[in-house]
């Protein structure tokens, strides 16, 4: 079999600091390329910078490493693109595109697209909901998403390019900070909680939201990218890890720092909350690769507790 060699866009960013490094534990560093606007000196394989935005640019890195596979995590995130909308459509597009572009002239055989819950929109504001269920987004993030799972099965059908799309919900992880989303404040309430600070929440305390630790989002991308071509039958997988709101997810960290507290100050990042799904129905991403969380809240609270207080000293 070909020797595989895997390009990430947006590295750097909060899913690709843990990603990227899953991937070169998995597959070796001199078989990962991460690309990002800005790189830093962090993992042992081999980083580029590149703006996924220049598609001579990637193009070449893809030529020159002899790419054959190109995870595709460059993005504007819910929150920030509502803040620059016609940017956030350019960028998230217009990355994409040149990503299904270039893995086509250079016969690349696989691509991964990171979707999101906010595919989907208002009328989904309830719990369990299908994969296949309609997909109404309000956010230009979620339009975008749409439209990239769209160009997903497209590419598939029209050019035999095994493309797949996993819809992350929020991501909680301690290896970095995120970049924008709605669902921040769960990453950024334990950063509070462990320097003694008090936390105010952008959200209302009973929004519950789902949520999924990294360690899981790692385990879902690479399970799902792993699996037999015959056993992908959807193109935009629901995944369910857990759903909670700000005060649960208080109530979990209090039961280890009982003296931490929250006050709540809803701003816009409420609206949009609102538009998305309470919880997944994820039977399809069960049944066809065999997904399976292993987080629950407690679980999670205990470990981003431990390793964000080991970080700190
Ligand atoms: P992030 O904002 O932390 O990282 C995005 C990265 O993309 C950044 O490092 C940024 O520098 C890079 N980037 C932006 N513009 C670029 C460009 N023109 N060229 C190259 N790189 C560029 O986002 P993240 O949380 O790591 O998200 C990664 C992907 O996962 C995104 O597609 C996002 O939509 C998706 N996702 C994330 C979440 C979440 O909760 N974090 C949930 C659902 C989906």
């Amino acid at each position: 079999m070909k020797q595989q060699k895997i390009l990430i866009t947006g590295a750097f960013g909060q899913l690709g600091t843990a990603l990227t490094q899953a991937l070169i534990t998995k597959y070796g560093s001199d078989a990962i390329v991460a690309t990002d606007l800005n790189i830093r000196d962090e993992f042992t394989c081999a980083t580029i910078k590149l703006d996924a935005t220049n598609i001579e640019a990637l193009d070449e890195i893809v030529r020159q490493q002899k790419i054959t596979q190109i995870y595709h995590l460059a993005a504007i995130l819910s929150a920030k693109g509502e803040e620059l909308p016609l940017q956030t459509w350019d960028l998230n597009n217009s990355t994409f595109f040149n990503v299904l572009e270039v893995a086509r002239l250079n016969d690349i055989k696989k691509v991964f697209f990171p979707s999101s819950i906010a595919v989907f929109g208002p009328d989904a504001r309830s719990e369990k909901v299908a994969t296949d269920f309609a997909l109404h987004p309000t956010t230009v993030y979620g339009i975008s998403k749409v439209a990239g799972e769209h160009w997903a099965r497209y590419y598939n059908l029209k050019y035999n390019l095994d493309v797949r799309c996993l819809r992350y919900p929020g991501l909680i992880s301690y290896q970095s900070l995120p970049g924008g989303g709605t669902t921040d404040y769960a990453v950024d309430i334990f950063h509070k909680a462990i320097n003694g600070q008090d936390f105010e929440s952008y959200l209302k305390e009973d929004t519950q939201l789902p949520m999924l630790y990294m360690d899981d989002a790692i385990e879902a991308t690479l399970q799902l990218m792993e699996a037999p071509k015959e056993a992908i039958k959807t193109v935009g997988y629901n995944i369910q890890g857990l759903s909670f709101s700000p005060v649960e997810l208080l109530t979990a960290i209090q039961k280890y720092i009982p003296d931490f507290t929250a006050t709540y100050k809803p701003d816009h990042r409420q609206a949009i909350a609102e538009s998305w799904p309470i919880s997944l129905d994820d039977k399809p991403a069960r049944e066809e690769w065999g997904w399976k969380p292993k987080f629950d809240l407690d679980k999670m609270t205990q470990e981003m507790l431990k390793q964000l207080e080991l970080k700190k000293n």
